[in-house]
């Protein structure tokens, strides 16, 4: 054969420009197809060194049809095919023209058909149908016919390639616009500026996109780059070491627009000022379309831009605590949720007297306090432990079981923390931990468990850590709900008051009663005061509460003028709450004289645990009641830790044994020898001693020959209300 492969090469005989390369290309290329050697002579000849609208032609060589097709398959940018029509075959150019545009889906080449016969004309339909630009017989074309034919087809094939790209850029502008509005994070939006950009401009990986924080803020830096200016990401502007780049950067920041001159420089404005700049290292001057497309491409990714930071600045408000800059509530329930191990822990720490700090010194001391435990707790944990604030001093940690313990926690508030310029200052915390155990645990429900335990361990002891056990979720489940129906109770006054009297065990005489709280809640159950009454003491509705009871016993007491001896006392139970209220003891006297009652009519049972806390300030109120005649009793005696000391140093009037010691027990038995050394000791100290719960007559006599003057229980009276009181001593004054 005489056409050898080596004109398949294409472009072979011409200083050509890459195959790759796209239509801006600097030369047209043109495919001649035909199966004579003269006319791919004389074709080249007639064109040679005249350009085309501009640029010069670069031929190919196919001298059969298949040649041709196998030429147009590859990868090219074949601007016009000049083909002849009887190859092969009659017809063979006609074939190649339909595999061009159907097969190949080629539609921008533009095609002039050539014949050696006027009579292999193909019909006008054919024409049309594969958009065949010009048909001629070899003869018609002359030198001028040719390159006026050449013209005109590569002006219409720039067009249409024109039209493509800019149909291309705008498809790609749309799904850029809908890829970047997603809401990710700036660093990964930047980066897809630097992909859409390169594809749009068809740079290779030439492209960095710099982020402009506000004017005051930090410098500029490199948020994403591709190719070889990859090695810059994270580089503040300054030090980006080719000075072309940099300076236009900064030049586009500048003047806040774009700069399209060898590199495209991009300017995009954000919310708040904060703005981008990208360049674009394109190495030639952009195309008119280029810079029309890349003018819709910056402002539609200004509004995703600034979409973007919205959507962050949301974010951070919502998952960041301003104050500490530490991640916030939302933030630990969110990695709670989000986690895929069950080997770990949830903590949350209170910090101890935190309201007094905020109290005694102002509020931006207490500020510089919670940064710096912010701070501290940071540092002391592995960057996988979650530390979040979830609010005033409450903080959280979320972390490895390992890594999240008391022992890592209280090492935290070992040394003192420094705090802007005072003093250092010693702090401690009380923590409520939990246990992941199952992967479906929320983060919600898991905080909740933490804080039951931390109030928990609140109530035990200050600067104490306690772990979440799943059945102090019910029992603070039911607490509350009590607390609720006892609230409603007291204010619709349903809480009424029980007496049981107290009596002399050696005449058998009536010296008195106390006053016991009754509750019966809304199904008609009566509700053990040891119960409702620690929860009451929790909420605080223990004041007003003990404030009623006091103010009902004494009237209670007032009424029964002339029907007891003078000297009947009411005892009135005060819990340690009651007593921590600094105006009570005034409070307790004015009751007293709003009742009309001496002070010799009305004793204070106490307990050991309000004994134990705050004993100067119970002294001085206890001073002030005993000095108004009113007897102080010790309650439970026993049960509790109340040394010796803390009995003198209260001026108490009586011990009262706990029932633990009496009901129930033998004579004999060692808990009734635990009654017998109280009543000695008491006598030691010059305290009378009240028996509770004596049930048997036997118990009643044994406690009265160890010495004991009084006693309360089931053997004399069950606690009555007030009518049945009433007809209670009447019974005992006929049965006398
Ligand atoms: P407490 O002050 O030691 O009251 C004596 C308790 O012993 C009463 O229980 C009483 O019903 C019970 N008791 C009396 N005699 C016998 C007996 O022979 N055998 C037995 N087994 N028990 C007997 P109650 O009424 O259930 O009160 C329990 C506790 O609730 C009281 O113990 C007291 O600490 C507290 N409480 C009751 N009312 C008030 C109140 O108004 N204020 C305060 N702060 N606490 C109250
Ligand atoms: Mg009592
Ligand atoms: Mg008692």
């Amino acid at each position: 054969m005489a056409y050898n492969d080596e004109a398949l090469i294409p472009f072979a005989d011409d200083a050509l420009a890459d195959p790759g390369q796209t239509w801006s290309a600097a030369v047209w290329q043109v495919l001649i197809v035909d199966d004579e050697p003269d006319v791919h002579a004389a074709s080249k000849l007639a064109l040679k060194g005249i350009p085309v609208e501009g640029r010069n032609i670069a031929f190919s060589h196919a001298h059969t049809a298949a040649q041709a097709l196998t030429l147009l398959s590859q990868p090219n940018d074949f601007a016009v095919a000049l083909i002849d029509v009887v190859m092969e075959r009659d017809d063979a150019g006609l074939q190649l023209v339909r595999q061009i545009r159907e097969t190949l889906d080629n539609k921008a080449l533009r095609i002039i058909l050539r014949t050696g016969q006027p009579g292999y004309a193909p019909e006008i339909d054919t024409i049309r149908q594969y958009d065949i630009n010009d048909y001629r017989t070899k003869s018609e074309l002359t030198q001028v016919r040719l390159f006026t034919c050449l013209t005109m087809a590569v002006r219409s094939y720039a067009q249409i390639r024109q039209l493509e790209a800019g149909r291309r850029g705008l498809e790609q502008i749309l799904a850029a616009s809908v890829e970047l509005g997603k809401p990710v994070g700036l660093k990964k939006f930047a980066s897809g500026v630097v992909t859409q950009l390169c594809a749009l401009l068809n740079v290779e990986a030439q492209c960095l996109v710099c982020a402009a924080m506000n004017p005051s803020d930090q410098t500029p830096y490199v948020l994403a780059a591709a190719g070889a200016y990859d090695a810059w990401i994270g580089l503040p502007l300054n030090q980006i070491p080719e000075s072309r780049v940099r300076d236009s950067l900064y030049q586009t920041l500048h003047a806040r627009q774009h700069f399209l001159h060898d590199g495209a420089s991009l300017y995009f404005q954000g919310y708040n000022d904060q703005a981008l700049a990208a360049f674009v290292d394109v190495q030639r001057p952009l195309q008119a379309l280029e810079k029309e497309l890349l003018e819709v491409f910056c402002s539609n990714i200004s509004v995703a831009f600034e979409n973007l930071q919205l959507y962050l600045n949301i974010n951070d408000l919502a998952y960041n605590d301003t104050l500490v800059h530490l991640p916030n509530r939302n933030a630990l329930v969110e990695a709670i949720d989000a986690r895929n191990s069950v080997e770990e822990t949830v903590a949350l720490l209170d910090l101890d007297s935190f309201a007094d700090i905020n109290s005694i010194l102002d509020d931006s001391f207490g500020d510089a306090v919670l940064q710096s435990v912010a701070h501290k707790l940071r540092a002391a944990f592995p960057a996988e432990t979650l530390v979040a604030r979830l609010g005033s001093d409450l903080f959280g940690l979320y972390g490895p079981a390992q890594q999240v313990t008391p022992e890592k926690i209280a090492a935290v508030f070992d040394d003192p923390f420094a705090v802007a310029a005072s003093e250092p200052l010693r702090l401690s915390a009380t923590t409520g931990l939990v246990r992941l155990q199952s992967s479906a645990q929320t983060g919600l429900v898991t905080l909740k468990s933490a804080s039951a335990a931390l109030k928990q361990a609140k109530r035990l002891q200050r600067g104490k850590s306690l772990y979440f056990e799943a059945t102090q979720a019910d029992a603070a489940r039911d607490r509350i709900r009590m607390l609720n129906h006892l609230r409603t109770s007291f204010s619709e006054e349903r809480l009424f008051l029980h007496y049981q009297p107290f009596i002399n065990l050696q005449d058998g005489r009536i010296v008195g009663a106390e006053s016991l709280l009754r509750w019966k809640n809304t199904e008609g159950q009566f509700i053990s005061p040891e119960l409702f009454i620690p929860i009451a003491e929790q909420s605080g509705l223990m004041i007003p509460m003990g404030e009623w009871v006091a103010r009902t016993a004494m009237k209670w007491r007032a009424s029964l003028k002339g029907q007891v001896d003078a000297n009947f006392r009411v005892a009135i139970n005060v819990s340690r709450t009651q007593f921590a209220e600094p105006d009570f003891a005034q409070k307790f006297l004015e009751i007293l004289d709003e009742a009309g009652l001496q002070g010799s009519q009305v004793e204070i049972e106490l307990t050991e645990s309000v004994a134990i806390e705050n004993l100067e300030d119970l002294a001085i109120k206890l001073h002030i009641l005993r000095g108004c005649g009113i007897r102080v009793a010790m309650d439970d005696f026993g049960t509790g830790y109340s040394s010796l000391s803390v009995i003198q140093r209260l001026q108490l009037d009586h011990l009262k044994i706990d029932r633990g010691f009496v009901s129930g027990n033998q004579v004999g038995e060692e808990s009734f020898e635990i009654a017998r050394t109280i009543i000695t000791m008491a006598d030691h100290l010059a305290l009378t001693t009240i028996a509770e719960g004596i049930e048997t007559q036997q118990q009643c006599d044994a406690l009265l020959a160890a010495g004991c003057q009084e006693g309360q229980g089931y053997l004399f009276s069950r606690p009555l209300a007030e009518t049945d009181f009433l007809v209670w001593l009447q019974d005992l004054r006929t049965s006398r």
